[in-house]
């Protein structure tokens, strides 16, 4: 039977690597037999499977391991090899001028290692006439080839301009597609996107939070985080359809530090939260609500113009066109660790809301609103 046949490379190294790094080539390259020349170092394996002790005395080779000898000069290693010249072809058969980076190149391999490369003597030659290749296969390419699966997709940029271009002007909708490229704070830089309100265009009741959160932020929508669920708990126990209100946020961008992987509520400036306000001064022109009801301190400073402390100011109507009734933020109650002030708060909310339901849904006259607020629930 004959001989396996045996591979041999010829390569030069800086330092004294090759009984260091000779286990990588037996597990990468374990069922050949090869032999890795050196001027100071040679390493062999034999394949895997039995074979016969070779060498002698130091040199022996058992099974199992790779053997080394002493470092021969580059004559020993083989001069004519049949497969460079096939590599050769390969490797010009798969080198395309349209991507070459030969910073990246040199980087990757330098320069100083190709005299051992086969393939560096055709690098050259590739390379300067790359720039020809590549202006050749630039002027075949017919538009066709360049997207066989049908139009290039718009970019987002563009969607958004056509969706804006189309909305009907001084709609809910338009307003939406403007605040989805403003600029006037920082706070539209790291965020995903704007989050608009949403709810009917002729809804009796606006909720008004601080800002969007996490999951809102990534879903686009207000109130669909955590704080959203508890808020849709408080509405169904105080009797209110959300489906007919119209939820929205005081900041229509979501203000966060980062920590890890993790993204952390922090609470907008006064800055921000006033360069927002036009968008909610638009969104309530349009809705034109009975009653917006401001959940937390923010939605409450973005609507009263001043600073505002909930517990002491919450389920009080302020008079206005529409007027406006505190509560407390669905967050704020997420917060609270101790279960007795939190079931506290949760009731506190659910009061409020029953107000602005009686307020909301019952009358259309600031003067029934402000008797409602003496009514109140605190
Ligand atoms: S937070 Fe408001 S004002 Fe600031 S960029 Fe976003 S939409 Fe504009």
């Amino acid at each position: 039977m004959p001989a396996e046949p045996r591979y041999v490379a010829w390569f030069e190294p800086e330092h004294h690597i090759v009984e260091y790094v000779s286990g990588f080539f037996r597990r990468r390259f374990g069922g050949m037999r090869w032999s890795i020349l050196t001027p100071d170092r040679c390493a062999h394996w034999e394949g895997e499977g039995p074979w016969k002790a070779r060498g002698d005395g130091a040199d022996t080779a058992f099974e199992g391991q790779v053997w080394f000898t002493a470092g021969v000069d580059r004559e020993a290693a083989p001069q004519d090899d049949a497969f460079e010249d096939a590599w050769r072809l390969y490797y010009r058969s798969i080198f395309n001028p349209a991507r070459l980076k030969v910073r990246a190149m040199l980087s990757e391999m330098p320069q100083k290692y190709w005299r051992n490369l086969p393939e560096a003597r055709v690098i050259p030659s590739l390379v300067q006439a790359a720039h020809h290749r590549a202006a050749g296969m630039q002027a075949i390419v017919k538009p066709a080839d360049q997207l066989r699966c049908g139009p290039r997709p718009s970019a987002p940029g563009e969607v958004a301009a056509r969706r804006l271009a189309q909305a009907p002007a001084g709609t809910l909708e338009q307003l939406g597609l403007q605040a989805a490229g403003c600029r006037r704070c920082p706070l539209w830089e790291p965020a995903t996107q704007t989050v608009w309100g949403e709810g009917p265009v002729d809804a009796r009741i606006m909720l008004v939070g601080e800002q969007p959160g996490d999951q809102e932020d990534l879903a686009g929508r207000p109130f669909v985080g955590p704080a959203g669920r508890l808020l849709d708990r408080a509405l169904a126990q105080a009797g209110l359809d959300r489906r007919l209100l119209y939820l929205t946020n005081a900041v229509k961008h979501f203000k966060f530090k980062s920590r890890g992987k993790r993204r952390i509520h922090d609470k907008p400036l006064d800055a921000e939260i006033l360069a927002c306000v036009p968008w909610l001064e638009e969104e309530i022109a349009r809705v034109a609500p009975v009653l917006i009801v401001c959940l937390g301190a923010t939605a409450a400073r973005a609507q009263l113009g001043r600073a505002v402390r909930i517990n002491e100011e919450r389920g009080r109507i302020f008079d206005g066109t529409p007027p406006r009734l505190l509560t407390f933020h669905p967050s704020y109650l997420l917060r609270l660790t101790d279960p007795a002030a939190a079931a506290d708060a949760f009731a506190k909310l659910v009061a409020d809301l029953r107000l602005a339901a009686r307020v909301g849904l019952a009358s259309h006259s600031t003067g029934t609103a402000a008797t409602a607020s003496m009514e109140g629930t605190r």
